[in-house]
């Protein structure tokens, strides 16, 4: 079936739900054992199946196994939040002493994670320029155990050149993982490209609506974790009867990767979605493509007319021939570019700030692939952590305004756009 199909129907059966044409929420907080030996069972992982709505849920369950068939993945877990979706990722690979390698273009609230969460885990993450690929491959040693990046950098909205990382880090024997935020599956589905593990904040254009928190990982099923180098897939886990995860879990050894995350840290840090998330992703992800087919448009519309403002000094979309990763994007992305455009006022800083107080139809928010138009200046909020430097490497200057273009008719962006810039001087 095709990506239009499967996001509404992959993963769920009405028949074994009563009929219920709509994917029923499962509000519940534990699961009736049949028997104690069933119950003993499901604990020694002899047999699969719900205990307790931390660990596993019906609902949750269908969001899963949708989201992994839409990105071509075998095994999905979804999170409270995409945040902890990538601390559990990297934790599900890395003990004290290891290292990541990832582009220097990430997510603010990433970047500050690898920055100074994780060295306090005594796991140390080397960044680099995502630019140039040869980058990732020059930083690895003995001690990396995976490579990381987004797809469109934020908000310098650059494209990785997925296909060469994938071939840095396969030829390294380390796992691909790729943020794909801000390119939900109908534009890009970075497993086609090499990547073993997807990471999406559902926050974002799979919700779509701006109305609750939530992430997910996809693993591809792909990789080698028998690598003795991975010890927490080789060495017996003391917490789980000796289970050795590469090893032991018979015809579930591909997804290794994705159970344990659920057995592990999930299980006993906490990070669970709730019922109900879960299924207003689920109605989110029913419109995707739609959705993404009119961000794109607009997101297009904009850039093209912001390019021609007398008062904008530059446009940034990765759909403009000429803007920087073009090609990249072009080669990448399906069904357009999506909705973030990001400009430079004239007029710098002060311009923007006014611009920003002047819009009626854009909301002011930290936050990107809403229905609604959002906008935000980066510098002095979202990116604001970041020292000078910092801010110059992720391509971050005073005067850039990140727009996340809505589903709004256009005519009505446009002249919103317009408007605040009139007054901005
Ligand atoms: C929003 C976002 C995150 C974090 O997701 P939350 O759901 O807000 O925790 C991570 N990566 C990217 C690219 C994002 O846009």
């Amino acid at each position: 079936m095709k990506l239009e199909t499967l996001a509404i129907h992959a993963g769920y059966t009405p028949e074994q739900e009563g009929h219920s044409c709509a994917v029923p929420v499962y509000r519940t907080s534990a699961y009736q054992f049949n028997s104690t030996e069933h119950a003993a069972n499901l604990f020694a992982l002899k047999e699969l199946g719900n205990i307790y709505s931390r660990i596993s849920n019906p609902t949750q369950d269908v969001l899963e196994q949708r989201m992994a068939q839409l990105e071509g993945g075998k095994a999905a877990l979804a999170l409270s939040s995409g945040t902890s979706a990538i601390f559990y990722t990297i934790i599900n690979i890395c003990e004290h002493g290891d290292e990541v390698v990832a582009a220097h273009n990430l997510y603010g609230g990433t970047y500050a994670q690898f920055n100074s969460i994780l060295p306090q885990l005594g796991i140390t993450v080397r960044f680099v320029d995502p630019t140039d690929p040869e980058n990732f491959a020059k930083a690895i040693n003995d001690k990396t155990r995976a490579i990381y990046c987004e797809t469109l950098g934020n908000p310098a909205l650059n494209m990785t050149d997925l296909d060469a990382v994938a071939a840095i880090a396969q030829k390294a024997q380390l796992p691909f993982i790729v943020d794909s935020t801000f390119t939900p599956p109908s534009m890009l589905r970075p497993i086609e490209y090499g990547a073993d593990i997807v990471i999406h904040s559902l926050t974002k254009w799979l919700g779509g609506h701006g109305t609750g928190l939530g992430g997910i990982v996809i693993d591809a099923g792909n990789f080698d974790w028998t690598n003795p180098k991975f010890s927490l897939y080789n060495v017996p886990d003391d917490s789980y009867h000796g289970l050795r995860y590469a090893h032991d879990l018979g015809e579930l050894n591909p997804v290794a990767f994705a159970l344990r995350m659920r057995l592990v840290p999930l299980r006993n840090l906490g990070a669970c979605i709730t019922p109900d998330n879960s299924w207003m992703f689920l109605q989110g992800i029913e419109t995707l493509a739609l959705r993404v087919e009119r961000h794109s448009e607009n997101g297009l519309a904009v850039a093209r007319h912001l390019q021609a403002h007398p008062d904008v000094d530059w446009v940034n979309y990765p759909g403009l021939e000429g803007s920087p990763g073009h090609e990249a994007a072009a080669k990448y992305l399906q069904n357009g570019f999506g909705g973030m455009v990001s400009f430079g006022i004239r007029g710098g800083r002060e311009a923007g700030q006014k611009f920003i107080e002047n819009l009626q139809i854009f909301s002011h928010v930290a936050n990107v692939g809403d229905a609604k138009s959002l906008a935000i200046h980066p510098a002095t909020t979202t990116h604001s952590q970041l020292s000078p430097e910092q801010l110059e490497s992720s391509g971050i200057s005073d005067e850039l305004i990140r727009l996340s273009i809505g589903i709004e008719h256009i005519d009505d962006i446009v002249a919103d756009l317009d408007q605040a810039i009139k007054n901005a001087h």
